[in-house]
């Protein structure tokens, strides 16, 4: 993943508010609370996202872990029903012969005291166990008696074993498997890439010759705002300006590592600001953009700025608005 493509994530509001509480120190880690029910929740995510469990915390730590933002570190190694990939399954032990439930585990014990040598099914009286070769109450394992040897045996079929079967059970699906069909998730606590440290602050850094330019002309700036279209949907941008006269200025930066940035990109620009219809829209394309999408562009009216570096842009935006406002 490029530093580019990067650069496009640290624009997302969630992803950059996540960013300065780890850069801030605030958060160092985030490991996972292992719920019973849900299986690994990462409660600073789902307050960010505003979620209540479900995978949405996992796959949003898992997209910025890809784009090599997040480091992951092992964990838990976590289960999942394959059926319903429901974190809550019950293990169950069955007789490997017969296959019933209905097992027990037994131990053979010698009361060193008198010599005896017996299960102790045997010994067992209540809560207490007696020795029934010498009457006496055995008190502490490995004192006066010890325990030589666990086996399992089946109520059912009578027979021992040496160990259950062990399966499965998914009460949600009423599902059971085993081990090997199981579903194995390996569940991460994630800490920010150091490398990051060092490109983001670059990134939050770099817009201030733009924020400047904008102040200049009387605009306040409100970087990652979002206004709401006409649509009810809400559109976010990477700066929002206002002027006292109710002006609104939308800005959006598109950086393109293979030179042009798509006319797909600007089409979605140009989507935001049909909905949300501001005073002033305009983009920020690095380097630049197909012939086409100038002309495009030029339709819709957008302020379009091609430069190389973030100086470059805020150098004609301030020309450009010098036009307009100066
Ligand atoms: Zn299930
Ligand atoms: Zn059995
Ligand atoms: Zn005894």
């Amino acid at each position: 993943m490029s530093v580019l493509d990067r650069s496009s994530m640290f624009r997302d509001k969630k992803v950059s508010y996540l960013l300065n509480k780890f850069i801030s120190g605030v958060i160092n880690e985030i490991a996972p609370t292992l719920d019973p029910l849900l299986g690994p929740r990462y409660a600073v995510i789902e307050d960010l996202l505003g979620i209540d469990g479900g995978e949405e915390a996992y796959e949003f730590l898992e997209q910025l872990a890809d784009a090599q933002i997040l480091t992951r570190k092992f964990y838990e190694k976590v289960l999942l029903c394959p059926r319903c990939h429901s974190f809550h399954i019950i293990p169950r032990f069955r007789c490997v012969y017969c296959g019933s439930r209905n097992i027990d585990k037994s131990a053979l014990i010698e009361h060193k005291t008198c010599g005896y040598l017996g299960e102790e099914e045997a010994f067992i009286h209540g809560e207490k166990l007696i020795c029934p070769n010498c009457g006496a109450e055995l008190s502490k394992q490995g004192e006066d008696f010890r325990r030589l040897g666990i086996w399992y045996y089946c109520k059912e079929c009578k027979r021992r074993f040496d160990h259950p079967k062990e399966v499965f059970l998914c009460p949600s699906c009423s599902y059971e498997f085993t081990l090997e069909n199981a579903l194995w998730r390996d569940a991460y606590a994630y800490t920010l890439n150091p490398d990051v440290y060092d490109e983001f602050a670059q990134f939050s850094l770099n817009l201030t010759p733009i924020e400047r330019a904008l102040k200049r002309v009387g605009f306040s700036v409100e970087f990652f705002g979002s206004i709401t279209g006409r649509s009810g949907v809400v559109h976010e941008f990477t700066i929002v300006g206002r002027r006292e006269n109710q002006q609104v200025l939308v800005l959006d930066i598109e950086t393109s590592p293979s030179g042009e940035v798509s006319i797909e990109e600007i089409v979605k620009f140009v989507a935001k600001i049909v909905d949300t219809t501001p005073n002033i829209s305009v983009l920020i394309a690095m380097p630049s953009v197909s012939d086409f999408a100038r002309r495009f562009a030029k339709e819709q009216k957008i302020v379009l700025i091609e430069a190389k570096s973030v100086e470059e842009a805020s150098q004609k935006l301030w020309v450009n608005l010098l036009a307009s406002y100066g």
